[in-house]
This record gives C-alpha cells, structure tokens and sequence, in this order.
C-alpha cells in the first residue's frame, strides 16, 4: 500500500504542469526554510489556503449578495454574507465590503466615493512611511488628486500632530488618510479624528498592516474616531490576498458603489471565502494571543536590536514593525537586505524618515515579526534573532559570505522546529 499523499503536494498541478509545480515546491521550501521578517507577509493557515483554492473560482457574481447580475447565486450569496458578517463582528463595524480586489484598489475606492478628480487629498508621504496610495506622486492617487503630504518629526520620529492640524487646515482636504506601512508606533486616530473634523474631511484609516492586531486587541481600534477602514486581509490579519473597507452605515452606499460597479467587476469569490476562514480565526481567543505574542516579540527583537547598537527610527515600536537606520552600521540598506537573504533572513531595504540617500537604495531596512510569530516563535528566541541580524549586516560590511553560510545554516536549524502553518515541509 502506498502511503496516503499529503494533501499539500499538489498532485495534479504535478502531473499537468511539473515545470510550475517545481516553482511551487521550491517557493514552500523557501518559506519553509528561511526566516520571513517582511512585516506585511505572514503564513496563511491550511484552511485559507484550501478555502482560496476551491472551485468558488469558477463564478462570476457582479453586484452584491441579493442583488446580482448573474444568476447562480445561491452559494456564492451565502459566502460572502457570511464574510460581511464576521467582518462587522470581528471590527464592531455598521458596515463591510470584502469586495476589493487588494489594499490598493480599495483605497481607490475611497477617493472615488469622497473625492473628484483634481480635489486635494492629504495622507504621510511615502519617504517618511506613507503607502503610494495616500496621495504619493508616482500613484494615480497623486496624479489624479492634488496631494499634500505629512510627515514625522526628525527628532522623534514621531507624527507632529500641530504639524498635520496647521496642514490639514490650510489644504482642507476632501479626505485625510492615516496610517502607513513603515510605522511601528501607535496611530492615534483619536487625534487625528479631531483634526479631520476641523477640517471638514473624510478620514480613513488604512490599517492594512496593523489589522491583525486591532482584531486581536493589540492595538487601539480606529472605529469610534474615523469615518472609513481600508484594510488588506493578508498581513496581520492572515487571510488570503485581499481588501476590505468598512463604515458606519452613513457611508455604505457610496462606498459598495465606488468598489462595483464604480472600480471593478466581478468579486474574486475564492478570495471571499478565505477571508470568511480568516475572519472566523481572527475570532478566536488564540488569535489575540497571536496579535499579542506578534508585538511581544516585536518588542522582545527591538531591546535586543538596541542593545547590539542598532538605530531604530522612534527608538522602538509598538506594534508589529522596526525600521532600523543602518548608517550608523555603515552598510546601506539594500547590501544589508541581500547579505540577509543569502543568511536566510527576508527583509526588505527600505528609507528612513529623511534619508539622504536614494528610494532605491537607501539607508534603512524594515523587519516585522507576524511570520515568525505564526510559526510559534516567542520572546525567548528574539535575541537569537537579533544575533544573526547583527552577524549578517557584519558580514555584508565585510563581505564575509561564510559567515553568512553559517547563520542560515542556524536559522534553518531552529526553524525546523516550528513548522509553518500551511506548508508541507
Ligand atoms: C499594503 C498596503 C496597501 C496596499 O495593499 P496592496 O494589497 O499591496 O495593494 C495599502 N495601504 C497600506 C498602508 C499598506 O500597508
């Protein structure tokens, strides 16, 4: 008798096409055998993965669950009903859509409901830790809207809420973008809340990042303080590649108009269904202790960084995310990253707030800890973590390709004890 087939081996992608197939087991063996620090990737749970590979790809289904535009419904409806739902109890929202193809479309479709094509929008600029999308010159959202930027303090790294008041006053913007995806401190949206009010504008926070964590209790909910939630699913919150943008019910309607038929076309209903698996784990009392485990060892990696003499912008974090200044180490950030990889480590080069160096090369690098909180990972081991990340930039400053050998030879070592969720190795 022939042993049962592990059900993630894909066998019939194997016999089909073993040319992708091989793709697909190199691609899990890397993640399998490396350790993934890139805060906005995560391991989504075997239930996700085997929800966003189902046949629910098959169906097209324009419009909204009741009021379609394609017959054969009757499953599809009771899908995404049920992603809305739990949505609306895991974020204690009036309203969802779970429709967005990814963060970046949502977010387009916030400016579609709120704003006009040349209106003046206002979001963090992307060099101090802003996403394109809140208004960044090369996006459509800075083409096609006239962006004004903030940013944060040079001394603190920290927003300058007296700076974003007197901006946001000045400009008065149609809409007003929180949130970012190089900041590891705590979005105050209570205060920006009261800034947007001021000024007369929407305000929408992107918690894209940070959604696992405000689902999990580990980091203050923007709900009561803002008007529209744009998230992705597949951070944090480790469900399938996806978007969702929530409100009170004042602003559903202009927001599913905005998404369809206003953006886009048919929902992706495999996506759907995943996300209705993540948001039922998100509901779960072991994912608050995974939000909060993801910061506890985000502050665990931190200290210990520190103490080995790194630069961090803000001096720490609060939540999932460090950006690290490397110019003290002297080693720019993109030599840093690859030296890390051939280490086995997966970060991504990335500026620091007021860097003098290039986007393309710059002097920063930015880590997060949900990946290797999904494995099992826990304080105990961030100091180990911290060594290596020490011993690789040491060795891409010198060029030392043993020494790099030797840490991923460590990492994959201890990584074999914590086996990722959804993978078959
Ligand atoms: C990741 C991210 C997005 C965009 O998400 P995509 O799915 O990559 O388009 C938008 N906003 C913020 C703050 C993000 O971090």
């Amino acid at each position: 008798m022939t042993a049962p087939q592990h059900p993630y081996t894909h066998p019939a992608l194997t016999a089909a096409d073993p040319e992708l197939a091989a793709l697909v087991g190199a691609e899990e063996r890397l993640q399998a055998e490396t350790l993934r620090l890139i805060p906005s990737e995560n391991y989504v749970s075997a239930a996700v993965l085997e929800a966003s590979g189902t046949v629910l790809q098959n169906k097209y289904s324009e419009g909204y669950p009741g009021r379609r535009y394609y017959e054969g419904q009757q499953n599809i409806d009771q899908v995404e009903t049920l992603a809305v739902e739990r949505a609306k109890a895991v974020f204690g929202v009036e309203h969802a859509n779970v429709q967005p193809y990814s963060g970046s479309p949502a977010n387009l479709a916030v400016y579609l409901a709120f704003a006009e094509p040349g209106d003046t929008v206002m979001g963090m600029a992307l060099p101090m830790g802003g996403h394109l999308t809140h208004g960044w010159g090369v996006s459509a959202t800075g083409k096609w809207f006239r962006g004004v930027q903030y940013g944060v303090r040079h001394d603190t790294g920290l927003i300058d809420f007296d700076e974003v008041r007197e901006l946001a006053l000045k400009e008065r913007p149609k809409v007003i973008f929180c949130g970012g995806t190089a900041l590891p401190r705590t979005i105050d949206f209570a205060a920006f809340g009261e800034i947007a009010r001021e000024a007369g504008a929407v305000l929408v926070a992107d918690i894209a990042h940070i959604a696992g964590l405000v689902a999990g209790g580990a980091h203050p909910s923007p709900v009561p303080h803002v008007d529209v939630i744009s998230t992705t699913t597949h951070k944090t919150l480790r469900g399938p590649r996806g978007a969702m943008l929530m409100s009170r019910e004042e602003h559903a309607k202009a927001l599913d108009k905005a998404v369809f038929p206003g953006l886009q076309g048919g929902p992706h209903n495999q996506t759907t269904a995943a996300i209705a698996v993540a948001l039922r784990e998100a509901s779960q009392p072991t994912f608050r202790d995974y939000a909060h485990a993801v910061v506890a060892n985000a502050k665990a990696l931190a200290e210990a960084l520190l103490a080995r003499g790194f630069d961090l912008v803000s001096g720490g974090t609060d939540n999932h995310l460090i950006l690290m200044d490397l110019t003290p180490k002297q080693v720019p950030g993109k030599i840093a990253a690859k030296a890390l990889d051939r280490a086995g480590i997966v970060v991504n080069y990335n500026t620091v707030p007021y860097d003098t160096r290039k986007p393309f090369d710059p002097s920063g690098i930015r880590i997060g800890t949900p990946s290797l909180t999904s494995r099992g990972l826990a304080p105990e081991h961030m100091t180990l973590v911290a060594d290596w990340i020490d011993r690789g930039v040491a060795a891409a400053g010198k060029g030392d390709e043993q020494a790099l050998t030797a840490v991923r030879a460590e990492v994959a070592d201890l990584l074999a004890a914590f086996p990722a969720p959804g993978l078959p190795v």
